[in-house]
């Protein structure tokens, strides 16, 4: 039998979903159940027979089911089917203004006409020399410098605030990213030490996502974006870079795609503002899906 057209690669094979696949097989178990009753044992044998093998092949049985649980299996249950939610790292923010827009009026970062965002060369300059001024690896009094908190370490670059909450870095490159940021926001910006925590570090995050040298190492720093599409969860688009020379990931950031217009900025343009080829065909792409 030629099953080619009936197979579904993208719901199954190592695409197949686990919540999805044990939601039908349930509901396998209760229709073949139902009818055996009605009718007769072997032909609800035969039906679960059946609807199994289409669970195989296609992935499920209720035509829908991954937009199903999407939309209706809480994060919390898809973790039980060890499927974690994408972690998005609070680039809403806290405060009503928008984060580049509030980092632009600081002069921290150049929104040039088509959008392409950048750092201002008088912060990386700033930037630059802060660096050059630290000694030591950061370290919990930059964690508290930063957050305005009681930070205590509990593992590499991990930190807890408040005993409640815990900050964790991608690399050392990206906490010295962060520690010396801070310090020149500190320094030289105002109404910084009156943001909310959140909202400082959606902006260090921000800066450290622009980044065109490697804080640790002073490589330079590719960034790239990718569409992330899951099954059972909405898609969302990460950016991420990456320093050349010791391997560091500098900024590591997810957001849901319906977010992406705030992101179009970084979106198919590398670190040193050098637009992609195919920079316009894939925020074309995303805005349009
Ligand atoms: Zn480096």
């Amino acid at each position: 039998m030629d099953i080619g057209p009936v197979r579904q690669p993208e719901y199954t094979g190592e695409n197949r979903c686990l919540p999805c696949t044990v939601v039908n097989v349930a509901i396998a178990l209760t229709l073949a159940g139902t009818l055996g009753i009605v009718t007769t044992v072997p032909v609800g044998a035969t039906a679960l027979g059946g609807f199994l093998a289409v669970i195989y092949l296609r992935g499920y049985l209720v035509p829908g089911t991954p937009e199903l649980t999407e939309r209706y299996l809480p994060a919390s249950v898809l973790r039980l089917f060890g499927k974690e939610p994408i972690a998005t790292r609070s680039l809403e923010g806290t405060a009503a203004e928008d984060p580049w827009d509030q980092l632009v009026a600081a002069e921290v970062v150049d929104r040039s006409s088509e959008g392409t965002l950048s750092l201002t060369d008088r912060f990386r300059e700033e930037f630059r020399v802060e660096i050059d001024r630290r000694e030591s690896a950061p370290g919990a009094d930059d964690v508290e410098a930063l957050a305005a908190s009681e930070a205590v370490e509990r593992g590499p670059r991990a930190y807890s605030i408040d005993g409640n909450r815990l900050l964790r870095w991608e690399s050392d490159a990206a906490l010295l990213a962060d520690a010396a940021a801070a310090s020149v926001l500190r320094a030289t910006v105002e109404g910084w030490s009156d943001l909310e925590r959140d909202a400082r570090l959606a902006l260090l995050e921000r800066i450290r996502l622009l980044l065109e040298r490697c804080p640790g190492c002073d490589g330079p720093v590719d960034r790239n974006d990718e569409r992330v599409d899951p099954c059972c969860q909405p898609p969302h688009v990460a950016v991420w870079t990456v320093c050349r020379d010791c391997d560091a990931v500098i900024a590591d950031v997810t957001a849901p795609e319906s977010d992406v217009e705030v992101w179009a900025g970084l979106l198919g343009v590398d670190a040193d503002g050098a637009a992609r080829t195919d920079a316009s065909e894939a925020v074309e792409g995303w805005s349009n899906s």
